[in-house]
């Protein structure tokens, strides 16, 4: 998963995060990526934060999709 954007020329730093599920708190370990220049910035924490409070798992998502459909 990539946080942020990263242009062509921007390096990118990967980096692992385990992410809770909102619904089943369930952990998923996530690799994801970053700009190195967006890597650690106070906008790139925020996002980070934004994250992991509405992530949701595959198995969450997938429910989630279908009870939006009803
Ligand atoms: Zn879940």
């Amino acid at each position: 998963m990539i946080i942020g954007k990263i242009g062509k020329n921007e390096k990118k730093i990967k980096f692992h995060l385990d992410i809770t599920c909102m619904t089943c708190k369930k952990t998923v370990p996530g690799g994801m990526q970053a700009s190195e220049n967006y890597f650690g910035s106070d906008s790139f924490k925020i996002e980070i934060d934004n994250f992991k409070k509405n992530y949701l798992c595959g198995i969450c998502r997938d429910k989630k999709r279908l009870a939006d459909k009803q």
